[in-house]
């Protein structure tokens, strides 16, 4: 599960060109555009960087995004439908560059969502931090879903989905260790120096339950609320984990896109 100092570079790579990739759509969602139309101009700009999508195909799924909207948690297939004002749009997208993936999800809200939803995404993404202070040698990964766990349903009264997962990330998409949104302190794998994972908190407005839509890929929460998920993938070292992806690109490519509300306050 430990990477190398050249293997870390090769993932560094690749999750970069996935939060350029997730800045690039945030300058093109407007009102009218579809799940699909991004899902084309994700795909062609991961090629024009000489990468591959890297869930396109994964285990059959068909597109280049993960595109989930509103009370969808993830793996939502684009679609045709028009994007429209209050829309909640979580993007997961992954890239497979010199043999390493990057992995990354971003919630946006189109202009007019509501202040509840807003809430939701900016503790989702702060709940992603304290997840990410935990991920330090020694520590283990029940401390990183205690964390999240903690200030989402304790403090929030979210639900924290508990069917997905994070992971560990280097040749393969998905790989060990499991880093659960939820945890006890002290417990599971312990970390150690060098380990690459991918920390996603998937956090609903209501409750926790999920069920997986008729077309066999789309998790949506039970109860038809809105769900948010951030996703980062880091580096353990021994007193700050190290963040590979970068959400400051995206937040400033959101700022400039009338059509799209800033998530950071
Ligand atoms: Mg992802
Ligand atoms: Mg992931």
């Amino acid at each position: 599960m430990v990477k190398s100092v050249e293997e870390i570079e090769l993932i560094r790579n690749s999750s970069l060109l996935v939060s350029k990739t997730l800045a690039e759509l945030a300058g093109h969602v407007k009102l009218g555009i579809t799940a699909l139309d991004l899902d084309k101009i994700a795909e062609e700009f991961i090629r024009d960087h000489g990468a591959e999508p890297g869930f396109k195909g994964y285990g059959g799924f068909p597109n280049t995004l993960c595109f989930s909207m509103n009370d969808q948690v993830v793996h939502g297939i684009p679609g045709n439908t028009v994007l429209k004002e209050g829309d909640v749009l979580s993007i997961d997208c992954g890239t497979l560059w010199n043999n390493y993936y990057g992995d990354q999800a971003f919630t946006f809200a189109m202009a007019g969502v509501s202040e509840e939803v807003l809430k939701l995404l900016r503790v989702t993404r702060k709940s992603l931090d304290l997840g990410i202070e935990q991920a330090v040698v020694g520590k283990r990964v029940g401390d990183i879903g205690f964390a999240i766990q903690q200030y989402c349903e304790r403090e929030h009264s979210y639900g924290v989905v508990r069917e997905l997962v994070g992971h560990g990330l280097g040749k393969n998409l998905h790989e060990d260790p499991e880093v659960p949104n939820y945890g006890k302190k002290g417990q599971g794998v312990r970390l150690q120096e060098n380990m690459v994972l991918a920390i996603e908190p998937m956090i609903n407005l209501g409750v926790r339950n999920v069920r997986t839509a008729d077309d066999g890929w789309t998790v949506i929460t039970r109860d038809g609320k809105v769900s948010a998920h951030y996703e980062h993938d880091v580096v353990v070292k021994k007193d700050k984990a190290e963040v590979l992806t970068d959400f400051s690109i995206i937040d400033k490519a959101i700022s400039k896109n009338k059509e799209l509300q800033e998530i950071v306050e």
